[in-house]
C-alpha cells in the first residue's frame, strides 16, 4: 500500500461521563475526513462536542461486510477514517473487527486511540485477581444457552468479566448461582462513571438478593465480574467427572461418556475425553 493511504483510527469514547473523551481521541476525530459510527444519530451530540465535521457513515453488525470494503476504497484513496461505536473501545462486544482485518489484508495502517472500556474500568475497581481474566462479552439470551455457557467455565481459574443488560440481569445472577454457587466471590459494576455509578463487591448470593430488593439496581448497564474458581474447587470438580466418566464408559462409547460427565458435573469434556485416550 502506498504512504498516500489513509490510516483506520479505532478510537475510544466514554462509557457514560464525557470529560474521558481524551484529547487525542478529540483531535482525532477532528482530523479524519470520515468517521465510521455503530449508530450515526447517537454519536452526533459527541462529535459536535469534538468540533468534528466528518463524514458520517453507519457500520453496524448487519452491514459491516459491505460497508467494511467501501471504507476500504476510502482508505486506499488516501483518507483517514476513525472507528467508533455507541460507547467504549470499539471490537469489545461491538462491530469493527471485520473492519480492522479488511483493511489490514489491504496493506492499510491501523492504530488505536485507546480510552475508556466498561470491561477494563470494573476490573480495575474490582479487587478481584486481575493478573489473568477472560472477557466472556454477552451470555446467551436462551435461559438453556446461558446456563451451558456458564456450566463450561465452572472450573475456569481466571477472573471471568461479563456484560449485561438490563432486561437479563436479574435472570443471569440467578444462573451464575446455580452454576458457580451462592458463594462465589462476585462483583457488579452498574453504571460506571455515571450519576448512578454503583459498585456491589460480595458473594454472588449477597449480590443477586440486594438486586432483586431494589428496582433501581435493575437498571442500567452492568458488569458482572466473578471470581475464577480456586485450584481445589476445579481439582475436585475434575475427580468428580472422572468419576463420572468412568460410571458411563462402561455402558456408552467415550465420546458420549465425556459428553454427558461434563453436562452433569461441569468438568471439560476435553479434559475428560483426552485423559480417557492418553490413558489408552
Ligand atoms: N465497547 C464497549 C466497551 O468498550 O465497554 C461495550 C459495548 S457493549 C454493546 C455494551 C455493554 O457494555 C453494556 O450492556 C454493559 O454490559 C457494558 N457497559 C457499557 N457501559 C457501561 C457502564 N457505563 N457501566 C457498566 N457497564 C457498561
Amino acid at each position: 500500500m502506498s504512504s498516500d493511504a489513509g490510516r483506520l483510527w479505532i478510537v475510544a469514547t466514554p462509557i457514560g461521563n464525557l470529560h474521558d473523551l481524551s484529547p487525542r481521541a478529540r483531535d482525532t476525530l477532528r482530523d479524519v475526513g470520515l468517521i465510521a459510527a455503530e449508530d450515526t444519530r447517537h454519536s452526533a451530540p459527541l462529535l459536535a462536542q469534538a468540533g468534528s465535521r466528518a463524514r458520517l457513515v453507519a457500520l453496524h453488525e448487519h452491514n459491516e461486510r459491505d460497508e467494511a470494503a467501501h471504507i476500504v476504497e476510502q482508505l486506499r484513496a488516501g483518507i483517514d477514517v476513525a472507528l467508533i461505536c455507541d460507547a467504549g473501545t470499539p471490537l469489545i462486544s461491538d462491530p469493527g473487527f471485520r473492519l480492522v482485518r479488511a483493511a489490514r489484508e489491504a496493506g492499510c495502517e491501523v492504530s488505536p486511540v485507546p480510552g475508556p472500556c466498561a470491561a477494563i474500568a470494573a476490573l480495575s475497581v474490582a479487587g478481584l485477581p486481575s493478573d489473568r481474566f477472560a472477557f466472556e462479552g454477552f451470555l446467551p439470551a436462551k435461559a438453556s444457552a446461558r446456563r451451558e455457557r456458564l456450566q463450561t467455565l465452572v472450573a475456569e481459574p481466571r477472573t471471568l468479566i461479563f456484560y449485561e443488560s438490563s432486561h437479563r440481569i436479574v435472570e443471569s445472577l440467578a444462573d451464575a448461582i446455580a452454576v458457580f454457587g451462592a458463594a462465589r466471590a462476585a462483583v457488579l459494576a452498574r453504571e460506571l462513571t455515571k450519576l448512578f455509578e454503583t459498585i456491589i463487591a460480595a458473594p454472588l448470593g449477597d449480590i443477586a438478593a440486594r438486586v432483586a430488593a431494589d428496582a433501581n439496581q435493575q437498571r442500567g448497564e452492568f458488569v458482572l465480574l466473578v471470581a475464577g474458581a480456586e485450584g481445589d474447587a476445579a481439582d475436585a470438580q475434575l475427580a468428580e467427572g472422572r468419576r463420572v466418566f468412568a460410571l458411563l464408559r462402561e455402558e456408552l462409547p467415550p465420546a458420549r461418556a465425556a459428553k454427558l460427565a461434563a453436562a452433569i458435573t461441569g468438568a471439560s469434556r476435553k479434559a475428560l475425553y483426552e485423559g480417557d485416550r492418553a490413558r489408552d
